[in-house]
């Protein structure tokens, strides 16, 4: 996912949108037996602030499936994840760029690592399994109480 803010100032623009499918390299989330379902789109708009920097923002989307981390029970769950930074050759608060290109796969590999949670749950109160007979305590399954 390479923007080349040269090619911005070749066209005359200031702005322009950009669309994105990332398949990225690494494993980034960190939920016991979940994996997002590739791949991720990434939308948005990148506008130059200078000669040799810009502002991108746009949002990450992408599903996610797995087991719910309390209940086991298959499940899926979409994500979004809005995003703004400064790219710049000199900035320390900003993304670097390399021969006016910005590699947006590390803006989207950090977004997505800091943002997401270490659970996928199958709904935000899912009361999980009972601990004694293993029943999963969503359903009238158990037979402890
Ligand atoms: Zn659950
Ligand atoms: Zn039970």
């Amino acid at each position: 996912m390479l923007i080349d803010l040269k090619k911005l100032w070749q066209k005359g623009k200031e702005e322009e949108s950009f669309y994105f499918e990332y398949n990225p390299e690494t494993e980034l989330i960190d939920i016991p037996s979940a994996e997002i379902v590739l791949p991720i789109k990434v939308v948005g708009k990148v506008t130059l602030t200078g000669r040799h920097s810009a502002f991108i923002e746009g949002e990450i989307s992408f599903k996610v499936k797995g087991e719910c981390t309390r209940c086991l029970t298959e499940t899926e769950k979409d994500f979004a994840i809005e995003f703004s930074e400064g790219v710049s050759d000199d900035g320390e608060d900003a993304y670097p760029l390399k021969n006016d290109t910005v590699d947006l796969s590390k803006i989207v590999d950090d977004k997505i690592i800091i943002s997401m949670p270490v659970t996928l749950l199958c709904k935000e109160d899912c009361k999980g399994l009972c601990p004694d007979c293993g029943g999963n305590l969503n359903e009238n399954g158990c037979k402890c109480k």
